[in-house]
């Protein structure tokens, strides 16, 4: 279904809990710029929160430092509200020292837990915006050889404080054989650093269906990715989003051409709640003890 972003089985995720008054889910984008970072997050919501930038003045300094900017949309499908905030890191890994670009980013991180948990100490809590970062996509430059230096220390200084879902950016300059073995080095570079990236849950008493979806998704990751925002026509006459070359056309929506959908189905689709939920019960609750420890309480 075209146009179709799917959150809307977001009640089923929550089970009984209260529709009416809509969902708050804020998701971050990190990676080097021109990795495709803002074109990615229009194809997946399928609605353009990045209105193109003005040039910059000519006279304007150019940023020595990472920036973080926040940008918020209000969608609904199906009678479903989806308050989405997207934040974006302008300036990660762009300059000739980034020895130090993770910082900005888990101070951004830890001021949301501060402000949630400032909120939890008011006497009236009935009205807590919840403005944790419930997702940080991680976007790995499509070089083919493995991960860099950089790539390791933000996810290193990263993945107790979020929940982290790397993606090769760009993935149509890559055949199919280099991004296997690509995902293979990424996987153990990962693993060889113990980084924790995050991983569907899987309930013992789960039917073979939703734990056949959760395996087919966690064999994706991480998720090689094609964003456009522009339909083209294939030779079959239909017209989809992609991206076309003089060999044919890379489709967005395609398995068979990328992972954009499997990417979807986990962020939107099956585990926005876990997302939430993970964020809340296990980063935010580990954050939170630290900082009580650490206080003396
Ligand atoms: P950002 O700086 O990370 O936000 O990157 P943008 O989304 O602004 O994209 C930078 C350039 O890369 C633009 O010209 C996009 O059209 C292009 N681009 C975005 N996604 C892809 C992709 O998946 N494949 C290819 N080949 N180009 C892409
Ligand atoms: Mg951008």
């Amino acid at each position: 279904l075209m146009g179709y972003v799917g959150f809307a089985n977001l009640p089923n995720q929550v089970h009984r809990k209260s529709v009416r008054k809509g969902f708050q889910f804020t998701a971050m984008v990190v990676g080097e710029s021109g990795l495709g970072k803002s074109t990615l997050i229009n194809t997946l919501f399928n609605t353009t929160l990045y209105s193109p930038k003005e040039p910059p003045h000519p006279s304007a300094e150019r940023p020595k430092t990472v920036a973080i900017e926040s940008i918020g949309a209000d969608i609904e499908e199906n009678g479903v509200r989806l308050h989405l905030t997207v934040v974006d890191t302008p300036g990660f890994g762009d300059f000739v020292n980034n020895d130090d670009s993770w910082k900005p980013i888990v101070e951004d991180i830890e001021s949301r837990f501060d402000s949630y948990l400032e909120q939890e100490n008011r006497v009236n809590r009935l009205k807590i915006v919840d403005n944790r970062v419930h997702a940080c996509l991680y976007f790995i430059q499509p070089t083919g050889h493995s991960l860099k230096q950089l790539d390791i220390e933000f996810m290193r200084r990263l993945h107790t404080r979020v929940n982290l879902i790397p993606v090769i950016a760009k993935a149509d300059t890559m055949t199919d054989e280099e991004i296997a073995s690509f995902k293979q080095r990424i996987l153990s570079d990962i693993e060889h650093h113990e980084i924790h990236i995050f991983q569907a849950p899987t309930y013992e008493n789960e039917d073979e269906e939703t734990i056949a979806e959760a395996e087919e998704i966690a064999s994706k990751i991480p998720f090689a990715i094609v964003g456009s925002n522009n339909f083209v026509a294939t030779s079959d006459g239909r017209k989809v989003r992609g991206r076309a070359y003089p060999w044919g056309i890379v489709e967005v929506d395609n398995e068979e051409h990328c992972d954009f959908v499997k990417l979807r189905q986990m962020l939107v689709r099956t585990y926005m709640e876990e997302l939430r939920e993970y964020t809340n019960d296990m980063l935010y609750e580990n954050w939170r003890t630290e900082k009580l420890v650490s206080m003396g309480v």
